[in-house]
């Protein structure tokens, strides 16, 4: 047996550093410091898995997928290419190339997650810092519109509310306040919470601004909440020394969706007319913020991608893959890593039922159900090594600690050969 440390959890997008994991017979038999989510992922990886590449719902080689695989891209006039969140940046890298040289659209699952705060970020700019300087300075912490204690579960413990850091040495030091339309567990763990009506999170934030700003305000109550408790919050945030907004789905995903994050933006920024303030998003799965990262650094555009002109061309609302699927535009799918059947809307998934699908995925889900091509590939961060951006931006190295299945390949390597071979067939 041999324990293998500072292993990165392949789960959230805390990506926690410090996993120690016990590995035997090419097993994983023990996992420590990880949260429930983290053991689970890393022993039960086996659970559900594929083990062999499917055409139409029979076994083939991986030969016969690839080959399948290539044809249907080849010959598609707009083929979209999803996912991405789920594996490691090389592989993303690769799935680019792909959607290049085939003129598809290349989207990833921050469309439909965090893609208000990216266009929000972009029409605003952002105050924002490592988790790190979180940890050792920030005074005051306010989750909006998110429930770490659930989606992120050591993330308070490592790098927010209850981290020991160098100059704040733990929850005692920090002024936690929570904004939510219902108590959460991290709320019940808050000095203050603040229960908004639903969809009015703008509201809040401008008036927070206005009373920043020391306006006065009119009305007595702004979304739910007295007039009085805003100036009080607003004389917090201006007295702390350093304060931090983490936000999640419940801003970005609420009435507004963009011009929340926008508001968002400008109250902090706003607040460094006073103090240091910074603003960080909670970002869920393991590496869709690599996912915009690398979309971002190769094509200029962090998601919603469309090469169909020859060069990229983003717009979100028409470029993005739950648009182009729900008008039916795209005649065929790759799909790496993801599973929209589970989540989108049913006319979305009715066209992608249409149209051959590729899915490259270690585990069966509703998506390989109906899709034509299935090549099933290791595990990023267990059976594969690779690269991944935690939510603050910081890449990291994801370990390979076991060796997969016998002729399980990585999404990368998988990907490398579909390239290859469509380079030789489309010229
Ligand atoms: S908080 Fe997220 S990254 Fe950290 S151990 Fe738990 S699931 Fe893994």
């Amino acid at each position: 047996m041999k324990t293998i440390s500072n292993v990165v959890c392949p789960f959230c997008g805390s990506l926690c550093d410090d996993i120690e994991v016990d590995v035997d017979d090419n097993r994983v038999v023990k996992v420590r410091k990880g949260c429930a989510i983290s053991v689970a992922k890393f022993t039960k990886y086996n659970e559900e898995r594929i083990y062999k590449p499917r055409i139409d719902g029979r076994e083939a080689s991986l030969e016969e997928a690839i080959n399948e695989a290539v044809e249907i891209l080849a010959n598609a006039k707009y083929p979209a290419l999803y996912g991405w969140s789920c594996t490691s940046t090389e592989a993303i890298n690769v799935g680019i190339e792909i959607a290049e040289l085939v003129g598809g659209v290349m989207d990833n699952t921050a469309s439909v997650c965090h893609g208000p705060t990216i266009i929000g970020e972009q029409d605003a700019g952002i105050s924002t810092c490592t988790l790190g300087q979180v940890k050792n300075r920030a005074d005051l912490i306010i989750y909006w519109g998110c429930n770490p204690a659930h989606a992120h579960p050591r993330h308070m413990a490592r790098y927010s509310a209850a981290s020991k850091g160098r100059f704040v040495k733990g929850r005692k030091e920090r002024k936690v306040i929570v904004v939510d339309v219902r108590k959460t567990h991290t709320a019940k763990a808050a000095d203050i919470f603040i229960q908004i009506k639903p969809n009015s999170d703008f509201e809040l934030l401008t008036a927070l601004r206005w009373a920043v700003k020391n306006g006065e305000l009119e009305q007595e109550e702004i979304a739910g909440i007295s007039a009085e408790k805003i100036e009080e919050i607003a004389d917090m945030l201006i007295s702390c020394r350093f304060g931090a907004l983490f936000f999640g789905l419940g801003l970005t995903m609420s009435a507004g969706k963009a011009r929340n994050i926008e508001a968002a933006v400008n109250l902090v920024r706003e607040l460094n007319n006073y103090t240091k303030f910074v603003m960080v998003p909670m970002r869920g799965h393991f590496n869709v913020t690599g996912a915009n990262e690398v979309m971002a650094w190769a094509t200029g555009f962090p998601f919603a991608v469309d090469f169909s002109r020859g060069y990229p061309f983003y717009n979100p609302g028409d470029t993005t893959f739950v648009d182009v699927l729900t008008r039916g535009d795209c005649d065929a799918a790759l799909i790496v890593a993801s599973d929209p059947v589970s989540g989108f809307p049913a006319e979305a998934i009715r066209n992608l039922a249409k149209i051959p699908v590729i899915t490259l995925d270690p585990h069966e889900t509703l998506t390989t159900m109906i899709s034509k091509v299935v090549i099933p590939t290791a595990i990023v961060g267990i059976e594969a090594e690779g690269s991944a951006y935690r939510m603050d931006a910081v890449p990291l190295r994801l370990k390979k600690l076991v060796e997969p299945p016998p002729g399980i390949l990585s999404d990368e390597e998988v990907l490398k050969m579909i390239l290859k071979k469509l380079k030789e067939r489309v010229k």
